[in-house]
């Protein structure tokens, strides 16, 4: 048996999405942009669907979405298309990568970055916001569920200060759509970026939400067929766009119980192995974080070591699958304060919706054997 529970990393697509996404292939496999023929219009209702699927879940109108190949994408042209005069940016440092390189570019161009402090469980420190959004900032960028610890912030917190003195807020939502419920109107966000592989659909592509309001302040970063009301040239992934339209549209009926399950399960898994190891660790929020996240620290034990031995049979991680294959560990659980020592013991479990408590139950023995066996 082998279990698959790296579901921060990514996750399996649904078959019904799969179903959507092979009509898409064979028989709607027209450009939108081909105005001349049915193959060309029956792609570009596709994308008119897809597109109001993907905004009925996050709480937006269908003009507010714009596709493109990923959430690393839309954080880039997030960030660095956002037009001058955006002088001054918030964010954290314990962001995604996408990120935090996007704003390693944006200080080479004099922009001023600044990096607000987070408590040991990854939440934004609202009071220093306040008074460095006092002091004048364009555009706050802060990750609103965190791949590695889960925690989520007080978004809607967050945009009541972001309001209050005129800064544009930017919300890093990859690990957030599909496991909380999100309105962009309701809780006041500007610009949000996502990706349909961490929510049971495809990888390549993604979305960035831009409210009607400011889009005027946006500026593409790939220019050519004007494509994306000119935001993002490039002939549309139409297969890619059904299937991230496709599974918005099945977490806006199912989510409940798909954060009901995958809570219950992690839970079961945390309980699990809190009994068989003594001293284990919750890292990130107790309970402000995203379901099916777990990321434990295992006492004494060097989680490479650990995850090696898994490595066939139950997949987890250490850390984002982006800086996984780096010596350096993460900068995250530094950032939080957490000691090397701990970090070198840490391990991030990502539950979704297709495991079952048979899986649960086998990769916690698994673990626990293997944490033994590498104690002894
Ligand atoms: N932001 C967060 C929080 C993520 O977890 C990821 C994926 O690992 C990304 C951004 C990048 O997403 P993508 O793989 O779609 O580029």
């Amino acid at each position: 048996m082998r279990t698959y529970l790296d579901n921060n990393a990514t996750t399996p697509p649904d078959p019904r999405v799969i179903e959507a996404m092979n009509l898409a292939l064979t028989k709607h496999f027209g450009n939108p942009a081909s105005a001349s023929h049915i193959y060309g219009w029956e792609a570009e209702a596709c994308v008119k669907i897809a597109r109001e699927e993907v905004a009925d879940l996050i709480g937006a109108k269908p003009n507010e979405i714009y596709f493109t190949s990923g959430a690393t994408e839309s954080i880039n042209l997030a960030l660095r298309g956002m037009s001058l005069p955006k002088k001054t940016i918030l964010t954290t440092a314990i962001e995604h990568k996408a990120t935090l390189d996007s704003i390693e570019l944006l200080k080479r161009d004099s922009i001023d970055c600044r990096t607000i402090p987070t408590d040991r469980y990854g939440l934004v420190d609202l009071e220093t916001l306040k008074n460095e959004l006092k002091r004048g900032a364009d555009l706050v960028s802060i990750i609103g569920a965190h791949n590695e610890v889960g925690t989520i912030q007080d978004i809607s917190r967050i945009t009541n200060l972001c309001t209050e003195f005129n800064a544009t807020s930017h919300f890093d939502l990859t690990q957030a759509v599909g496991k909380m419920p999100l309105s962009m109107s309701e809780m006041g966000i500007k610009v949000a970026s996502f990706s349909a592989h961490k929510l049971y659909g495809p990888k390549g592509v993604g979305a960035l939400f831009i409210s009607t309001d400011i889009q005027s302040q946006m500026s593409p970063l790939l220019v050519g067929g004007g494509h994306e009301r000119g935001l993002r040239s490039g002939t549309l992934n139409v297969p890619g766009i059904v299937g991230l339209g496709a599974a918005c549209k099945i977490l806006k009926e199912e989510q409940h119980s798909v954060i009901k399950h995958t809570s219950e399960l992690a839970n079961s898994l945390f309980n699990k192995l809190n009994s068989a190891i003594p001293g284990l660790i919750l890292n990130g929020h107790p309970t402000k974080r995203i379901p099916g996240n777990l990321n434990i620290t295992l006492p004494e034990v060097n989680s490479n070591a650990l995850l090696s031995k898994l490595a066939s049979s139950v997949a987890i991680s250490s850390t984002s699958a982006c800086t996984s294959g780096s010596a350096a560990g993460s900068f995250v659980l530094k950032a939080l304060g957490i000691s090397q020592e701990a970090a070198k013991s840490t391990v991030r479990i990502g539950v979704g919706r297709f495991n079952t408590q048979a899986e649960i139950n086998f990769a916690a023995e698994k673990i626990s054997d293997v944490y033994h066996k590498l104690r002894a």
